[in-house]
């Protein structure tokens, strides 16, 4: 399996994105949500695939939550970029996607994000959507 690295602008928060998925071959999906929208994300996932989010200074890492309180939105409070949404799922488990714009294939991902309407869920479908769509993930805070 291919290892896609990333990172914020500053470098606190990195990524490795393991998967089989070529990035030419990712459709990003960009979330219609109130969050989603202020930031133009367009997020990859690969549910056969894994994903690490390594964070060296934990106190810089934003883990902002909102509505039904489910998920993290990762932002470094050092650069502001957005990194990826981190779904906690049980005691060891999570599920995560990130933003297309953090890898450094980014270049290589050239499909339009597709829109996605994901309002009218409520939390036990939207994890269980999650759960098959997204990549298990872990979160790694190395400091503190
Ligand atoms: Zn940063």
């Amino acid at each position: 399996m291919q290892k896609l690295t990333g990172s914020c602008h500053c470098g606190n928060v990195s990524v490795v994105f393991e998967t089989d998925l070529s990035p030419a071959d990712m459709v990003p999906r960009a979330c219609q949500c109130s969050f989603c929208r202020l930031h133009s994300t367009a997020a990859v996932s690969d549910p056969a695939g894994r994903l690490t989010f390594s964070v060296r200074d934990r106190e810089q890492l934003n883990r902002y939550t909102f509505g039904l309180g489910s998920t993290e939105f990762l932002i470094c409070r050092t650069c502001g970029v957005y990194a990826g949404a981190f779904m906690p799922d049980g005691d060891d488990a999570a599920f995560a996607n990130v933003m297309a714009g953090v890898l450094d294939a980014r270049d290589e991902i050239t499909s339009t994000p597709v829109p996605v309407h994901r309002s009218q869920e409520n939390l036990e479908e939207r994890r269980t959507r999650r759960r098959a769509m997204w990549t298990p993930a872990t979160l790694v805070q190395e400091s503190r």
